[in-house]
């Protein structure tokens, strides 16, 4: 390309609208299945939803689960299994943030936020804690003063998989196939997940 042809596509691009944004003074809308920070859930009685199957720490790419799973005191049971997690703990170090954890979770307790933003000056502090993956008594994330919340980043947690049936069948699109959740009930399915008519072939 010679060099009146380059500046010829620097004056094109001069006149498009632009995409990029002033951030962070100014902050694009988020999807709502972004992948951001986790949170442990509990069911709308206050249980944990966690069974400490480990599952989540054995799928995660990064290895930055830790979880340990002991026996449900029987006066006194954290979650309605048998068993719960007493150890969880994610490494924000080494996350990637591929929801390979929330796919691989048999009862929704693993879910993702959309908060993104958030820093670290320890290594003690990347690493979280049971306590502070566990939603509190309202059901939302408890905030860490590193973490900068913008919002309404803890309400939509689950939209990956009120989106998506256990079948991966679109006909159960609109059906309730999750547990209920602490602070929010059984949460509406998302829509406009079914999948565009196939076209179909004229006979050869
Ligand atoms: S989002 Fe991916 S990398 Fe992060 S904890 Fe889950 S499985 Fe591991
Ligand atoms: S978060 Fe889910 S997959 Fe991970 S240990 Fe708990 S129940 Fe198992």
């Amino acid at each position: 390309m010679g060099r009146l042809a380059g500046f010829g596509v620097t004056f094109r691009q001069m006149f498009k609208p632009r995409l990029t944004t002033e951030y962070p003074v100014e902050k694009s809308a988020r999807p709502v299945r972004l992948h951001g920070r986790h949170v442990l859930n509990r069911y709308e009685d206050g249980m944990e939803k966690c069974i400490g199957c480990e599952l989540c720490a054995g799928v995660c790419p990064a290895r930055c689960i830790y979880v340990r799973g002991a026996d449900n005191p029987i006066d006194d049971p954290v979650s309605p299994g048998e068993r719960y997690g007493f150890v969880y703990e994610i490494n924000y170090l080494r996350c990637i943030h591929c929801d390979l954890c929330v796919e691989a979770c048999p009862t929704e307790a693993i879910t993702e936020t959309k908060l993104f933003e958030f820093s670290f000056t320890s290594r003690a502090d990347a690493i979280y804690t049971k306590d502070q993956l566990l939603v509190g008594d309202d059901g939302r994330a408890r905030r860490q003063p590193w973490e900068l919340w913008d919002g309404h980043e803890d309400e939509h947690t689950s939209e990956w998989m009120r989106a998506t049936s256990p079948s991966g069948a679109v006909q159960y699109e609109g059906r309730a196939n999750w547990s209920g959740e602490l602070g929010f009930g059984v949460r509406a399915a998302e829509t406009g997940q079914t999948a565009p008519t196939e076209p179909t072939e004229e006979p050869g």
